[in-house]
């Protein structure tokens, strides 16, 4: 069988629409860039989409920061984390995580993954115990939420803070409610790869008035804080705002203005992301070897990405794999390989911290297969990349590789 090879690139975004170029244009005619720069009467863009987020969340407060990885870290902070302290995490996620938590003075403890890509409850379960850890950043890595009420269920008998990383589930729910509104605290980012794009940036969320007094402040908000779009009443910031560090990392009016128009795109995007996910889930669902992760009922997805899993594959025959699909055209990242690529990630290579035994995560991991979907693809380019990808583990199952 010939198949046709795929010729389009996998890490090209939709452009800025040209709303979103006008408001940029606006904010630099203006010069005035800073966020805190702002004429009498004025809103700062930064302002205007803490609100809009913090409205299209339904949470009180929201902080528009620099980046998704810089969001989390005030998060921890902001809640009280101690130097030293065990946070639990995903062993499944992509290095900002561990990333913050080190940086934010914390040590990951690190949770096992299923088969499905989500944190494994049991082993949270377990790890909350022996770790005595107050804290769990949850990342809904790659877009997959565990049963959510099972888990915030676990995170009350255990009395954990729960943040949530939700740099690839902006969009996303279980069961009807957003993620990012189970946790105490929200992270969200704004990198070219996620669900809106301003290059980089980052937004935090949460209902908890003296975490976002303390973000806000962390953020490096000087003693302007009143001009923050959703931010809590001035007398909650009189408690903490002396004793709070500036850790500046904020974020500017023209990653902002270039925002707000992409919020109101969002849900409509998250279809046009589903409807390519379900022509690749179509057309993978009977190829051979190959678990689709399954997808509850309850999760309201974004596919903004595909992950895929050979189990048992050996590490030459992932290789192979991976060269027979991109001769094809088609970019697949493995999660297996020794060095960690562009976007993938391994605790193996998280050296920085304790190394801990994961068996059931390297299992996955090294069988795991990664692939961005960007809105520049159509549904008909994700049936054609899911044949590629369906004929070249054909091949596997031919050649007979274990
Ligand atoms: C991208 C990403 C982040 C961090 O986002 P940045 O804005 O790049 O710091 C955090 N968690 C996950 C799972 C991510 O993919």
């Amino acid at each position: 069988m010939t198949v046709r090879p795929f010729t389009r690139p996998f890490t090209q975004q939709e452009p800025i629409g040209e709303d979103g170029i006008a408001a940029a244009v606006d904010v630099l005619r203006s010069g005035r860039l800073h966020r805190y720069n702002t004429l009498a009467g004025e809103t700062s863009a930064a302002s205007e989409l803490e609100r809009a987020f913090a409205a299209y969340q339904g949470s009180r407060y929201c902080l528009a920061c620099a980046s998704g990885g810089y969001a989390m870290q005030l998060a921890l902070r902001a809640s009280g984390l101690a130097t030293g302290e065990p946070v639990l995490t995903n062993a499944f996620t992509l290095a900002p995580v561990p990333g913050a938590i080190v940086a934010a003075g914390g040590r990951p403890v690190l949770v096992e993954t299923t088969d499905d890509l989500v944190i494994d409850l049991d082993d949270l379960a377990a790890k909350a115990e022996s770790s005595g850890a107050r804290f769990l950043l949850v990342s809904h890595m790659r877009g997959h939420l565990a049963d959510m009420d099972a888990m915030m269920a676990i995170a009350e008998r255990r009395g954990l803070t729960v943040i949530e990383d939700c740099a690839h589930t902006m969009g996303a729910a279980w069961r009807g409610r957003k993620s990012g509104s189970f946790g105490r605290v929200a992270c969200f980012s704004t990198q070219t790869y996620k669900h809106i794009n301003s290059g980089e940036g980052g937004l935090l969320t949460t209902d908890d008035p003296e975490l976002a007094a303390r973000a806000i402040i962390l953020s490096g908000s000087y003693m302007l804080y009143e001009r923050h779009g959703a931010a809590p009443d001035a007398a909650v910031f009189d408690r903490i705002r002396l004793e709070t560090p500036n850790n500046s990392g904020r974020m500017d009016n023209l990653r902002a203005a270039i925002l707000l128009p992409q919020l109101d795109a969002l849900d409509a995007n998250v279809e046009r992301w589903n409807a390519r996910y379900r022509a690749l889930e179509d057309g993978l669902s009977g190829a051979p070897r190959l678990h689709l992760p399954v997808r509850p009922p309850e999760e309201h997805y974004v596919g903004s990405s595909f992950q895929f899993l050979i189990p048992g594959i050996a590490a030459d025959a992932a290789r192979r794999f991976v060269q027979d699909a991109l001769d094809l055209g088609v970019e697949l990242k493995w999660f297996g390989a020794a060095e960690p690529q562009a976007f993938t990630s391994s605790h193996h290579s998280w050296t920085y911290i304790e190394p801990q035994k994961l068996p059931r995560t390297d299992r996955v991991l090294a069988g795991l297969f990664d692939m961005r979907v960007p809105l520049t693809f159509g549904v008909d380019d994700c049936r054609h990349i899911a044949e590629i990808i369906a004929h070249c583990a054909g091949r596997l199952s031919i050649a007979g590789a274990a």
